[in-house]
């Protein structure tokens, strides 16, 4: 795939993580949870420096790639329709620790499926009045991904107990 296409399918979908590349059949509607939905495959790989588990540099440790792992990451919803990046990450092994790791993207964050563009529009939105359920709904992800989102700092049992506070007040 030229260089220009890349872009152009960066551009349109916001997956700019360079260690991403695109299928042939890169972009495609299909039906996720019931929705009519965008869909973008992607694979993302690379070499590299160190492994994630035990530190040490791949100068030091042989680390081999081992299979690909496909995870399915929500992006911001392109023509008002949800959007998924279904991307098949790189595994890889280190000789030294003898454990796996797989790649990581700069769209998310460790151990999530939702873009920091989702993340970081749900935050702005967070700052009118607008109900987490509908928040939820507009970028199809679940309410407790739109209060962490807008309450990053605090836990989510604090988070209840202070609803819970209010609502008691609001009856007195
Ligand atoms: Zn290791």
């Amino acid at each position: 795939m030229s260089t220009i296409t890349s872009n152009n399918i960066a551009n349109s979908s916001g997956i700019t993580d360079e260690n991403i590349s695109f299928s042939k059949t890169w972009c495609e509607k299909q039906v996720i949870k019931g929705f009519s939905s965008i869909c973008y495959y992607g694979t993302l790989t690379y070499t590299p420096s160190r492994c994630s588990n035990c530190g040490f540099t791949s100068e030091t440790v042989k680390i081999i790639k081992y299979g690909t792992k496909l995870s399915r990451i929500t992006l911001t919803k392109s023509a008002n329709l949800p959007t998924y990046l279904f991307l098949k990450k790189q595994r890889f092994y280190c000789e030294g620790c003898h454990t796996t790791f797989t790649a990581s993207s700069s769209l998310v964050k460790r151990n999530c499926f939702i873009s920091k563009r989702v993340i970081q529009a749900i935050s702005s939105e967070g700052q009118f009045i607008s109900s987490e359920k509908d928040i939820a709904y507009r970028h199809s992800v679940s309410t407790t991904t739109v209060n962490r989102a807008i309450h990053p700092n605090s836990n989510p049992v604090m988070g209840a107990s202070r609803l819970t506070f209010q609502w008691m007040n609001s009856n007195q």
